[in-house]
């Protein structure tokens, strides 16, 4: 439920969106969020790409046949889900819903597409675009990857392109540079961001109650 000042009532969580083009270090950023707090959750994806080398099912993503990812979206399953350069990716809604009720924060690492589709539904996120330091840059840590095609590369990069102009609709822009100032920045957000009058108006509403007699 959200409250009438728009934002998501304190004792709920808040739900946190990252983006950024493909290589930008989006993973490398939330594993080094992941190891310096506990208090945020991480919402693993569906995904029909095939499983990259050390990545493991449940962990990384849930990896699902096309048919299998078909039925979760008719089965209303996914929060929001893309087709990003030839395989399909999506958030299973449940796992994000329940966290949030709990109190929890949770974030997404998603693409854009799919960030603008939660954007609708929840317009209290916060919506942070992890930039690279330049675009050659962003290649370099494409190809440095090695897990991926020439003809993949080429793909990524383009959409890549395409993804940074979709800037203009997230809250906060942060480059990566060096992985911890990255995740010390987002952590700075998040503080500022449970502070947000509005979410403290309804921490404090049984003795603002009083102010306003
Ligand atoms: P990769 O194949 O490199 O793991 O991911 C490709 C892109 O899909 C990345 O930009 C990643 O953030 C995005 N992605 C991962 N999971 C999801 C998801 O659940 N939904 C959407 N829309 N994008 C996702």
């Amino acid at each position: 439920m959200t409250s009438n000042v728009g934002y998501t009532p304190a004792d709920k969580g808040i739900l946190i969106v990252l983006s950024g083009p493909s290589g930008v270090g989006k993973g490398t950023v939330c594993k080094a969020l992941r190891s310096c707090t506990s208090d945020i959750v991480y919402s693993v994806s569906a995904t029909t790409r095939a499983p990259r080398q050390g990545e493991t099912d449940g962990v990384n993503y849930f990896f699902k046949t096309r048919e299998q990812f078909r039925q979760m979206i008719e089965q209303d399953q996914m929060l929001e889900w893309a087709e990003y350069v030839g395989n399909y990716y999506g958030t299973p809604r449940k796992f994000v819903e329940d966290t949030l009720n709990t109190g929890k924060d949770i974030i997404l690492e998603i693409e854009v597409q799919g960030a603008l589709k939660v954007k609708q539904k929840f317009p209290e996120g916060v919506f942070i675009f992890l930039l690279p330091p330049s675009l050659p840059e962003l290649e370099s840590r494409i190809v440095g990857r090695g897990t991926e095609s020439e003809e993949t590369i080429r793909n990524r990069m383009s959409v890549a392109v395409d993804e940074i102009a979709m800037m203009e609709h997230y809250d906060y822009a942060i480059v990566n540079d060096q992985v911890d100032l990255a995740c010390s920045r987002i952590r700075s957000i998040l503080t500022a961001e449970h502070y947000r009058k509005d979410r403290m108006v309804s921490k404090i509403q049984h003795w603002m109650a009083e102010v306003k007699k």
